[in-house]
């Protein structure tokens, strides 16, 4: 394993100022001399726009330090227009060392060094500080701009999080990744609050747009391996993506999901189409080509601003999906994540607001 991490990166830089900490010294015992210990910032960090080869070139880069600003932060699908849940997320880092062809760090990533924030108990104390918040069911995640658990078995941060959330029992506590890396924290005592959810997709789709990722059927061992530790498992069917024989696809992930898990298991589900900013669409053509079912699709743009497929493509997906879930179990619980509350009147008949068991979490915190 040591060798692939090696391989994988061609720079590991850690700030002076943190290479004491229990983050850097695991970092150095898995990248030994490839680690170079610099005062302060990389004297070629980029601050500013990517080019898409900067942007390629900031997977490879790995740059430890600490985080001086806050760590939990609302959902960005917080925004009037949108149906959301109480969902907040905590970053301990950014960018990703997997690749995706549609992903939307592409738009916004400026700094040409993936990064991981090392000082986690002051991440640990601001969420200890919302006292008000102890008893509400809030859920936080911590794979908003980073992979939760793609760097985990150097990081070990999910077993001090899980730790953590023991004494939060209101609270649930959301590993999300394309990896299958979940071994470090299965032996992990827990209270049965953390939820470990993989973003999936049916193998056509990994294998042409999200590059370097845990394979379907990884991903899906990986879920089943957390399972029988008592992890909640979720999934998260999203970003949908368009292809020829697409219901073929995802008739497949559905009847794979459904004869691997029971209802009971999976507590929710959420289903997405794909959704980017305009401004990723060159980044994504230079980097990708036409040869990415995401640069193949016809686009339109939405009330937040991101492009979509059009109204129709995206209700038909949906129904096909929500139809194949209900039609194996009714008792499967599926929700839209990024969708106007009017796709979700015209799929479900009503807001999530009225949606029984979803209604806890979409209730707005007081
Ligand atoms: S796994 Fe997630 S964060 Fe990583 S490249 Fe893919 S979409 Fe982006």
């Amino acid at each position: 394993m040591k060798n692939l991490w090696q391989k994988k990166f061609e720079k590991v830089l850690i700030d002076d100022k943190v290479k004491d900490s229990p983050t850097a010294l695991r970092f150095l015992e898995v990248f030994g001399e490839q680690v170079e210990i610099i005062e302060g910032e990389p004297k070629d960090i980029q601050k500013k726009e990517l080019s898409a080869g900067q942007f390629t070139q900031s997977k490879k880069q790995l740059y430890l330090t600490e985080f001086k600003g806050q760590f939990f932060k609302k959902c960005p699908g917080f925004h009037k227009g949108l149906a959301c849940c109480n969902y907040f997320v905590l970053n301990l880092g950014f960018q990703c060392d997997m690749d995706c062809s549609y992903c939307y760090l592409q738009s916004f990533l400026n700094s040409n060094y993936m990064t991981v924030y090392t000082n986690i108990e002051d991440a640990l104390a601001e969420l200890a500080s919302f006292e008000s918040l102890k008893d509400q069911p809030v859920r936080v995640g911590t794979g908003e701009v980073i992979d939760s658990l793609s760097l985990d078995p150097i990081t070990l941060y999910s077993r001090t999080l899980i730790d953590f959330f023991k004494d939060y029992p209101q609270w649930k506590l959301e590993f999300k990744t394309k990896s299958a890396l979940v071994d470090q924290f299965l032996d992990c005592e827990h209270n049965g609050n953390t939820i470990v959810s993989w973003s999936i997709n049916p193998p056509a789709v990994i294998d042409n747009e999200e590059h370097g990722t845990a394979t379907f059927h990884e991903r899906l061992a990986a879920a089943e391996r957390c399972r029988d530790k008592g992890f909640q498992i979720s999934f998260h069917i999203d970003p949908m993506i368009w292809h020829p024989n697409w219901q073929d696809s995802y008739a497949l992930l559905v009847d794979e999901i459904c004869q691997r898990f029971s209802p009971q298991e999976v507590p929710t589900l959420s289903v997405g189409t794909l959704r980017f900013q305009p401004e990723q669409k060159n980044m994504m053509r230079e980097r990708f080509a036409m040869d990415s079912f995401v640069n193949q699709a016809e686009t339109f743009k939405g009330k937040d601003g991101k492009l979509r497929y059009s109204y129709d493509l995206r209700k038909e997906m949906y129904d096909f999906v929500l139809t194949r879930f209900k039609n194996h179990s009714p008792a499967w619980r599926i929700f839209m994540c990024m969708e106007s509350p009017e796709t979700w009147v015209d799929t479900f008949g009503h807001t999530p607001h009225h949606e029984k068991p979803l209604k806890e979490l979409f209730q707005p915190i007081r």
